[in-house]
């Protein structure tokens, strides 16, 4: 099977090096956190507590979630376009509103159940060549643990907090919103932890899992460092950057 899995906390650069790995190898690219964004935002629009369990849940079952790859005249730095019905989130799925509850959305069982058979059954498909694919870099918290253990090569990545939390208050600025560094710090320690201590499908390295710190180098280098692990456990050859 075809299949790189990327696992890590939030802003560790899953999607930045993942997507380039991609590119590079001809492998579609796909974000399983931008899934469970989906269900957070339809969560908040329908005006439903997060914390109710029962509501969430049967939400997630019933939800219409479509992952495309942008059309060729949108240029506004997308990787993907994310619909829920026919409305388009993409950026909505970033707030830092969606960014509050979506750990809490993410730990329900019925939610995961549902994103969980979904997102298999994606990387199974494009891991075997579907769509004319050669395979899939999958990104998220369990691909490597849960979603596709068989895959030959797991990747967990790392930064520190403090590190990452820096990365995604410049993301917001970048993007031209209202962003307070201390209030991004606060809200990425809760959804480590979140995300940690949860009783399904928790986040952490798989045994197997190769750990690569981000703190400190170039993306080109990490993917590098990615591109040398796929060729001699995929046994593919990455096209040159420029190409
Ligand atoms: O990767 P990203 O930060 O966009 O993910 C948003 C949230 O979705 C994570 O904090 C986590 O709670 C959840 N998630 C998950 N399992 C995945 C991907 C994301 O629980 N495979």
């Amino acid at each position: 099977m075809n299949a790189i899995a990327i696992d890590g906390p939030a802003a560790s650069g899953k999607s930045t090096v993942g997507f380039t790995v991609g590119q590079r190898l001809g492998f579609v690219f796909f974000d399983t956190g931008v899934m469970y964004r989906a269900v957070a935002w339809a969560v908040l629009e329908h005006g439903i507590d997060r914390a109710d369990g029962e509501a969430v849940g049967q939400l997630a079952e019933q939800l219409r979630i479509e992952v495309d790859a942008p059309a060729s005249d949108l240029s506004d730095g997308r990787q993907a376009t994310i619909l829920v019905g026919h409305v388009d989130v993409t950026w909505a799925i970033r707030s830092p509103r969606v960014d509050s509850i979506v750990s809490v959305v993410a730990a329900n069982a019925r939610v995961r159940r549902e994103l969980t058979r979904k997102q298999r059954g994606i990387g199974l498909a494009y891991g075997s060549g579907a769509a004319g694919k050669a395979g899939i870099v999958m990104v998220g918290r369990d691909v490597g643990t849960v979603l596709l253990p068989e895959a030959p090569l797991k990747i967990y990545l790392q930064a520190p907090l403090e590190e990452r939390a820096r990365r995604r208050f410049r993301e917001l600025v970048e993007r031209g919103r209202e962003a307070d560094y201390d209030r991004v710090l606060e809200d990425m320690r809760l959804r480590d932890r979140t995300d940690s201590h949860r009783a399904l499908a928790p986040l952490r390295p798989a045994e197997d899992a190769r750990q690569i710190q981000t703190y400190g180098v170039t993306v080109e280098e990490v993917v590098e460092q990615i591109l040398a692990l796929a060729a001699a456990l995929l046994g593919v050859t990455p096209t040159s950057p420029e190409e």
